[in-house]
């Protein structure tokens, strides 16, 4: 049936097809246009939810200055500099913008960037950049204050030089077994708390047995003072409790004790790390100095995973643009 009305398509001129065609497309597709617009109008309401104010000074004397593009463009009388809904965002200079939605569902998704490379025709070096854009601008947004039960523990990961020269060690490969087992210095320590509400913070905090003052370092200001946390019965934990005035409630899970007085365990964080683990597998190994930034990612996915695919992927998209980022390609390069 269809092939008799693609024959047909023959007989119409140049104009006439291209006509067709694009009907067609908006039959098939018709909230692509759509979605950027409605998008764009949402990204600036976040944005500039206090108010419209200079990206580059922040004065609030601004002037709508004509369009670029089809982008309204603001002039600041302050600072003279002009700007758009997108300066300073992951996105501000793509010459993509119909491939920022489907990155996002990449993003959403945990593509690797061979993956997303070849899906969107982008150069994996571009797919590597716009990852760490997005990921350094929702960063900016910060973790939570933790309330109430704060389960908390840490897991590990191999260290990773990655895209980096290794100095102070020699490299090895990738197959080699590490040679001490269990918590070596090779290993890196990463803290994840999380309180009842699903507020979570995971964050690198250093290589081997991490140190109560590692710990504080890393969530302390993120855990309120009123909080009771809960952990297993290790030391570093009791003297970081210690240091805080945290009430502490401690679980013996080698004398098999799961749950204690029936509200205080450790599962929920136990099982974060194993999620993460298995979502980490993926990239074969993520640069130390990258760490952090997988983990906001993975968190990210973690408290939005009740939410429809669609609205996780819009959320992020105005996330990554809510604050003013201005992370460049040569930052990235020489980080
Ligand atoms: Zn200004």
């Amino acid at each position: 049936m269809w092939l008799d009305v693609y024959e047909n398509v023959n007989e119409l001129t140049k104009q006439e097809q291209l006509a067709l065609f694009k009907a067609l497309k908006n039959d098939l597709f018709p909230d692509e246009p759509d979605k950027i617009t409605k998008l764009l109008k949402q990204i600036r309401e976040s944005r500039f939810s206090s108010g419209m104010a200079c990206v580059h000074c922040g004065s609030t004397a601004i002037k709508r200055n004509g369009k670029y593009k089809s982008r309204q463009r603001y002039l600041c009388k302050d600072c003279n500099k002009t700007f758009n809904d997108m300066t300073n965002t992951p996105f501000s200079g793509s010459r993509y913008p119909e491939k920022w939605v489907k990155y996002m569902e990449m993003m959403v998704e945990g593509y690797t960037l061979p993956k997303i490379a070849k899906r969107l025709k982008i150069h994996i070096s571009t797919a590597f950049y716009w990852r760490h854009k997005i990921l350094n601008a929702l960063r900016s947004l910060d973790f939570e204050q933790l309330f109430g039960i704060v389960e908390s523990d840490e897991t590990f990961f191999r260290e990773s030089m990655k895209g980096r020269k290794v100095t102070h060690r020699k490299a090895k490969k990738r197959s080699t077994k590490d040679k001490k087992r269990g918590i070596s210095d090779l290993k890196i320590a990463v803290v994840v708390a999380q309180d009842r509400n699903h507020n979570i913070i995971a964050l690198k905090a250093g290589t081997g047995r991490v140190r109560a003052e590692e710990i504080d370092a890393v969530i302390g200001r993120y855990i309120h003072p009123t909080s009771v946390l809960c952990t297993d019965t290790a030391t570093n934990y009791k003297k970081f409790a210690k240091i805080k005035g945290y009430h502490h409630e401690t679980i013996n899970e080698r004398q098999k004790q799961r749950v204690k007085k029936g509200i205080y365990h450790v599962q929920n964080v136990n099982n974060f790390h194993s999620r993460l683990k298995t979502w980490m597998d993926r990239f074969q190994g993520v640069a130390t100095k990258y760490l952090d930034n997988y983990l906001y990612w993975f968190r990210w996915l973690e408290i939005d995973k009740h939410l429809s695919f669609e609205k996780q992927v819009e959320q992020m998209l105005i996330s990554a643009c809510q604050k003013s980022n201005n992370t460049t390609v040569q930052m990235l390069r020489s980080a």
